[in-house]
């Protein structure tokens, strides 16, 4: 062959003899076969095959399989962010006439995307109290999934999620939840009978807030026929390059996690006793659901909230930061810090709050703790001495 046909021409060489410890990162758009035939039928191969880049290549399948295993599933597909991920579910579950419950404390976007993009195609949505019983009040014949988050975004109530799951089975509702606080390492979703079990990767298994990715694991075959058909639809896939950050990540998150709950939990409990405002840690007994964390949960990862009474000198305390970063994500090695208002759709005792909702990284305990002097110092000045 001419040059100019062995610059594209990837030599064949044999893998046997080489072992490593890594995940090869296979990138592709072109899927290629091995005769017509195999060409011929590539559609109907299993979804676990090979047929085209975007819906994976070797290096996802690994991922997918990881996530599975953790998760107690059968399936994963993996999405470019959570939020593609939640709405991935909704729109395998949902049709024009159907209705989704969504949980008052559900990650914001959530209901952006129900009120803007399922509304105008005629799939409604209802409010429900995290943490009361007015979710069964609300169904009827059109609601088609009942998502859950627990504990919730900011303002941490957990769910009673076997409960839930129990008053879907007797009409016939599938379920979801967003797993993204607890990891399947702290909760898992499908042991409870779960049907959707939504993480946003980019949290605790990327780690280190580089990385865009949620994942989706089912028990149920058909469910996962259902999320890949949309993702078909939709052209959505994730890169491999992007996998392999997350196949990096998930290597160290069972540490990560633990070193950054324990951490959390002792920075709750001191700001607990110093009164700078009502700390919500699903491990205090202050935080709505406490009792159904200690029944359901392995332990606690590294993200609670604070409601300040008082936040006049908020913006003055963080300005004086020198550890914690000022940011709203979470799951990566960095102390952070967001102010947040609470908004709600339901009456709720702390609504027009405003919420401060810390990320425990993995910065020396030490250096934390001297920060969140100084910072409650300004913040509350009159309790500094405590
Ligand atoms: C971050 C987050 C999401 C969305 O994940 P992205 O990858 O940022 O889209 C969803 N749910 C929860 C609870 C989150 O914290």
């Amino acid at each position: 062959m001419r040059d100019a046909t062995l610059c594209p021409i990837h030599p064949v060489i044999s893998e046997a003899g080489y072992a490593s410890l890594t995940v090869p990162t296979h990138r592709a758009s072109t899927i290629v076969f091995p005769d017509a035939a195999a060409y011929a039928t590539r559609g109907q191969r299993d979804l676990d095959g090979y047929s085209y880049g975007l819906h994976g290549t070797p290096t996802n399948r690994v991922l997918e399989a990881q996530l599975t295993a953790l998760e107690g599933g059968q399936h994963t597909v993996l999405l470019p962010s959570g939020q593609a991920a939640i709405a991935v579910v909704f729109l395998a579950m949902l049709k024009p006439g159907d209705t989704v419950m969504i949980p008052d404390s559900a990650y914001p976007p959530v209901l952006g995307f129900c009120q803007n993009f399922l509304g105008p195609l005629g799939i409604g949505h209802r409010i429900y109290r995290p943490d009361a019983g007015d979710l069964a009040a609300q169904i009827d014949a059109s609601v088609k999934l009942i998502w859950m988050e627990s504990p919730g975004s900011t303002t941490m109530e957990v769910q009673d999620v076997p409960a839930i799951v129990a008053l879907a089975g007797r009409h016939g509702i599938r379920t979801g939840i967003d797993n993204t606080w607890a990891t399947p390492l702290l909760f898992k979703p499908l042991a409870h009978g779960v049907d959707f079990s939504m993480q946003a990767l980019t949290k605790y298994v990327g780690g280190h807030s580089d990385l865009l990715m949620g994942s989706v694991s089912v028990a149920d075959a058909g469910l996962r026929r259902l999320m890949r058909d949309q993702m078909r639809m939709l052209g959505l896939g994730v890169p491999p390059d992007a996998v392999a950050l997350a196949l990096r990540g998930i290597e160290t998150m069972a540490v990560r996690l633990a070193h950054q709950g324990r951490v959390a939990l002792e920075i709750a409990q001191t700001l607990s006793a110093r009164g700078i405002g009502e700390v919500l840690h699903p491990a205090l007994p202050s935080c709505p659901g406490h009792s159904l964390f200690k029944r359901d949960f392995a332990g606690a990862s590294g993200v609670f909230s604070v409601v300040l009474p008082d936040a006049t000198r908020l913006n003055a305390a963080l300005d004086a930061l020198r550890v914690f970063a000022i940011g709203a994500s979470w799951g990566g090695t960095r102390s952070l810090m967001a102010p947040m208002t609470i908004s709600r759709a339901t009456p709720h005792p702390r609504n027009a709050k405003t919420i401060l909702r810390l990320q425990i990284g993995l910065e020396d305990p030490a250096d934390l703790r001297a920060d969140l002097d100084a910072f409650c110092a300004i913040l509350t000045p009159e309790k500094a001495d405590v």
